[in-house]
C-alpha cells in the first residue's frame, strides 16, 4: 500500500538516548555503534520538525529531550494516565508526556521550511505549501483507518505529495520489488519489479537504490539479490542478515480500579494511543548490567 509502514505505525516517535547507542561500553553486551546520539541528535531535530511530533522535553537522563521550539504542545493526559502519574510518583516511576507524530496544532509554515531547506527557495515553498495542507488533530476519530485532514504523519500525505509537487518523482503502484540488480562492478544499478495485475517483470535503473522497506521487506530484497558475486544476498558478507530480527512487543492487563467508580462522565477522546509514558529511569541499577539485564 502507498504509504507502507507509516500507515499503521502508532506513530510514537521517542528517541533512542545516548546509552542505546554504546551498549558494549555500557553493559558489556551487543556492540557499540560508529555513530554517537550527538552525531544523530541534529537530523532528530529535523525529522521532527518536518513530520510534526507533539510532546514535552521532561530532562529525563537517556529519554533526550528535543531542541527548543521543535515539539508541539502535548494534549492533557487522560483520567488513566493522571492517575498513574500520581501514584506512580510513591515508588519512584515517572509517568510522562509520550511524544507522537501527530499534529496537536498546525505546523509553523513560516519558519520550518526556510531551517530545512536553507538557501532552497523551491523546497521552501513546496514544503510551506504542504505543511499548509495539514490540519490539527481534532482527536475524535481512529488513527489507523487514515487521517482525511494529515493531523497524522504518514509517508503518503507528509512526503509523497510535496515530492509529486516537484515533479521529480514517479511512483510506480503495485510493483512488487523482486531484487536489487548489479552493475559489472558489483554495484547497486535498479531494481527489478513485477506488475501485480499482469504478473509481468519489469526493471528501473538507478544511480542509488534505497531499500526503505521496514527491517523484513528490505531483508527479504537483499537476501532475494543473490549473485555469483554475492551468493548469500546483498550486504551479507557475514551471513547475518535475516537473522536476530526483534520487534517491540506489547501486553496488556485489565484491572477494576475502585477509585474509578462513581466518576462523572466526561470525554476521554484523544490521540490514537497514549497520552503518557513510563520512561525507564532504572538507569543507575542497570548500569554494568547490576540488574541482570542491560536496558529497560
Ligand atoms: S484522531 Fe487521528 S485520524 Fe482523527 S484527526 Fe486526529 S490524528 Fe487524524
Amino acid at each position: 500500500m502507498l504509504g507502507g509502514r507509516t500507515n499503521h505505525w502508532g506513530r510514537i516517535a521517542l528517541r533512542n538516548g545516548p546509552y542505546d547507542f554504546k551498549p558494549y561500553s555500557r553493559h558489556g553486551v551487543g556492540f557499540d555503534w560508529p555513530i554517537s546520539y550527538e552525531d544523530v541528535a541534529p537530523y532528530y531535530d529535523k525529522v521532527e520538525m518536518l513530520v510534526g511530533v507533539f510532546g514535552t522535553n521532561e530532562g529525563i537522563e537517556n529519554s533526550p529531550d528535543s531542541s527548543p521550539g521543535v515539539l508541539l504542545p502535548a494534549p492533557k493526559l487522560r483520567v488513566g494516565e493522571l492517575y498513574a502519574q500520581k501514584h506512580g510518583k510513591k515508588v519512584g516511576v515517572s509517568v510522562v508526556p509520550i511524544h507522537r507524530a501527530v499534529l496537536s496544532a498546525r505546523q509553523d509554515a513560516e519558519t520550518i521550511p526556510a531551517k530545512l531547506h536553507p538557501g532552497n527557495p523551491r523546497a521552501q515553498r513546496i514544503l510551506a505549501e504542504s505543511m499548509r495542507s495539514r490540519a490539527a488533530c481534532f482527536w475524535g476519530t481512529d488513527c489507523h483507518r487514515g487521517c482525511a485532514i494529515k493531523a497524522a504523519y504518514d509517508s503518503t500525505s507528509v512526503h509523497l505529495t510535496p515530492a509529486l509537487a516537484t515533479g521529480n518523482l514517479d511512483i510506480l503502484s503495485l510493483a512488487m520489488a523482486r531484487e536489487v540488480t548489479l552493475n559489472p562492478q558489483g554495484k547497486a544499478s535498479g531494481v527489478t519489479f513485477i506488475d501485480k495485475r499482469t504478473g509481468q517483470e519489469g526493471h528501473v535503473a538507478g544511480k542509488a537504490v534505497v531499500l526503505a522497506a521496514g527491517s523484513q521487506e528490505s531483508v527479504r530484497l537483499l537476501l532475494n539479490s543473490k549473485s555469483s558475486r554475492f551468493p548469500q544476498g546483498l550486504a551479507n558478507s557475514s551471513g547475518k542478515v535475516g537473522k536476530y530480527l526483534t520487534d517491540s512487543v506489547s501486553s496488556s492487563y485489565g484491572a477494576h480500579i475502585p477509585a474509578y467508580e462513581g466518576m462523572p462522565l466526561h470525554n476521554e477522546d484523544g490521540a490514537g494511543g497514549p497520552h503518557a509514558y513510563v520512561p525507564w529511569t532504572l538507569l543507575a541499577e542497570n548500569k554494568e548490567m547490576g540488574l541482570g539485564f542491560p536496558g529497560g
